[in-house]
């Protein structure tokens, strides 16, 4: 398969997204042509631009989610966030590469830096110790000697696909902290996800997660509770 038929691809993998997510009303024929640089541009700010200027190199995932793997420019998903975002359940994909979108639109470069976590790595997340020690011996105290979490495995949104949790960046300098977290969970809000920051009893502003539709009413202990016997039954988590 050469670079254009790729291409092409990808164009009608957009068109269907297009149309499934925002009812674009697009012929799939896999030709970027005006309104279908007009939808792109219109519902993921910055990638109308990005279809016309370099049409050739982009590129699909396989579940029709907009993924540009090792593009870290424009309107492209870096390859830390790609990664992170195939770990995540296809209904919460799109969400993800949305946020990255259109909080770029906003002038806020943000990475997609955790994604989904099997039990027995958030096991390890939560035994790690909060000691102030160079745990991964990598030169500095940082926040990735500290724990964590205060989940064990099966007890965290991160183990069943629905959360992701953001870093933003300067350049390839990560921002902890700063104000633009703010900015990030209001645009977050728009697009219908639930943000960490709104948890009342330990606020997590760079956590994001979508709740299925069965657990929209329910409370967080409860949708986990139900989760893990989905995990256990072998259901369908979403
Ligand atoms: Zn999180």
């Amino acid at each position: 398969m050469g670079i254009a038929s790729d291409n092409q691809e990808f164009i009608s993998d957009l068109q269907g997204y297009l149309n499934d997510r925002y009812q674009a009303k697009l012929q799939e024929d896999g030709h970027a042509g005006r309104l279908t640089r007009a939808a792109a541009g219109r519902f993921l700010p910055g990638f109308g631009d990005q279809i016309k200027a370099a049409p050739l190199a982009l590129g699909a995932d396989q579940a029709g989610v907009i993924i540009l793997p090792g593009r870290t420019n424009n309107a492209a998903i870096d390859t830390r966030s790609a990664g992170q975002i195939e770990t995540i359940l296809p209904q919460v994909q799109p969400l993800a590469v949305e946020l990255i979108l259109k909080a770029r639109a906003a002038g806020i470069e943000i990475k997609i830096i955790s994604g989904t976590r099997t039990y027995a790595e958030q096991n390890a997340l939560y035994a790690r110790a909060t000691n102030g020690k160079d745990d991964d011996q990598d030169g500095r105290i940082d926040e990735a000697d500290e724990r964590v979490t205060k989940a064990r495995g099966g007890y965290s949104n991160h183990n069943f696909g629905i959360a992701f949790d953001i870093g933003i960046f300067e350049g390839e300098r990560y921002l902890p902290e700063s104000k633009l977290y703010a900015q990030v969970v209001r645009i977050a809000k728009s697009l219908g996800l639930e943000c960490g920051a709104d948890w009342k009893s330990f606020p997590d502003e760079p956590h994001f997660q979508l709740r299925p539709p069965w657990a929209r009413a329910i409370s967080e202990a409860a949708m986990l509770a139900e989760f893990r016997a989905r995990v256990a039954a072998g259901k369908s988590l979403f």
